[in-house]
């Protein structure tokens, strides 16, 4: 480490401490606490890239980017979903608990710039949303998530989410109503483009910064004729991105809807894709095109952002390191001691070796991180799980 890196991580942790000292001794909500809070959360941010660039170990910041998984139901049933293929029904297994929550918002809220509020469930179906509306509000942090855009209408969520929203992503796979009834099964059609005409009104009175809004489309078989359509569709009802992925496929019997079957169409549609969303000003992000099995996959270890930015508690509190199917650590939260879990020896061991081949073999292998394995064979195993168990 240099000189200067030296004086700036110095600079950077004392100031972060007495930010904290300060948030700490005002017990009441005042202007006052806002700007430090405001102050803080910038430190916090700028401490973050600065031991992120040097691989430190244990870290002095806090995550700004939270995902916390405060519910496990789901009001759908879409044919392509994991929760589908599970041997139990995460619609019976109990929401995160009240009080870890409240622990979590007093943590790590001060610091944070952004929630998503799960990953498993349908976040607006979380019985803890009014609550968490309020702590947003009141720690200045910006929600961020994937909804299936059913429930916007009810008791005016919509309205209600719109003054802390940062970006909301809806998942919307076809513009035909029978289609998209089949693949999200228990959704109705026109109700979810109401909802995001909604979403779109209120992003239009929302001042300079509206929030982002856009759609999240898996890509099967039977839709792909549709993607570039799904583009117009964002940006004539109001949105501004769109993202894609490539649906995963859990049995043998369902192969025919895998976008595997139609590897050439969908390198086709990617040129397509790109020239019509630079025409109508719509951020798309999609995955790369396939490889030929004789193509060299030309493998990138990126960044992991879990190590730094990202935190991540599933619904039991537990610290589920990162996305990943098999995650390389998950650890229980310790109420009231946020760097317990955040520089815990096992995380400390990942941002040591993540990308180094002594790491953890789900880092090794990581499709989150390693840019690349784009060919056809390695794609079958990523979006074909049930081949790794044959
Ligand atoms: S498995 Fe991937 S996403 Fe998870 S910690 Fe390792 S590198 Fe990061």
């Amino acid at each position: 480490m240099n000189l200067l890196n030296l004086l700036k991580l110095f600079w950077l942790r004392a100031s972060w401490n007495y930010h904290r000292f300060l948030y700490r001794i005002l017990l009441e909500e005042s202007e006052w606490k806002a700007r430090i809070r405001r102050n803080w959360k910038n430190l916090n941010r700028n401490l973050v890239t600065l031991e992120e660039e040097l691989r430190l170990k244990r870290t002095r910041s806090l995550p700004y980017s939270l995902i916390i998984d405060t519910t496990t139901k789901c009001n759908l049933r879409c044919i392509t979903c994991f929760r589908e293929f599970l041997d139990f029904n995460l619609n019976e297994v109990p929401d995160m608990n009240r009080e870890v929550l409240e622990d979590l918002v007093e943590c790590f809220f001060p610091t944070a710039a952004s929630l998503n509020m799960s990953l498993i469930g349908e976040p607006l179906a979380s019985p803890h949303l009014d609550y968490l509306i309020e702590a947003m509000k009141r720690h200045d942090v910006k929600l961020g998530f994937t909804t299936n855009g059913t429930l916007l209408h009810k008791l005016d969520i919509g309205a209600r989410i719109a003054p802390i929203l940062g970006s909301i992503e809806f998942s919307i796979d076809s513009l035909d109503s029978d289609r998209f009834e089949t693949i999200r099964s228990g959704a109705k059609f026109r109700q979810v483009v109401a909802n995001f005409d909604l979403m779109a009104r209120f992003r239009n009175e929302s001042g300079p910064n509206p929030f982002r809004l856009g759609i999240s489309t898996t890509i099967l078989s039977s839709n792909l004729d549709e993607f570039c359509h799904l583009i117009e569709f964002v940006a004539d009802h109001g949105g501004n991105f769109i993202r894609a992925c490539i649906g995963v496929v859990y049995r043998e019997e369902d192969v025919h809807l895998s976008v595997l079957n139609k590897a050439e169409d969908y390198n086709r549609m990617y040129i397509e894709a790109h020239g019509i969303a630079q025409k109508r000003g719509v951020e798309l992000s999609m995955p790369a095109p396939f490889l030929a099995d004789h193509d060299q996959d030309r493998i990138e270890k990126g960044r992991c952002q879990f190590l730094y930015n990202t935190l991540r508690i599933s619904h039991e509190g537990i610290h589920t390191v990162c996305l990943h199917g098999e995650p390389p650590a998950q650890n229980e939260y310790v109420r009231g001691r946020p760097f317990r879990i955040w520089n815990h020896r096992d995380v400390v061991k990942i941002r040591k070796n993540y990308d180094k081949p002594s790491g953890h073999a789900s880092c090794r292998n990581c499709y989150i991180v390693n840019r690349g394995l784009n060919t056809i064979s390695n794609r079958r195993k990523q979006f074909l799980p049930y081949l790794n168990n044959e």
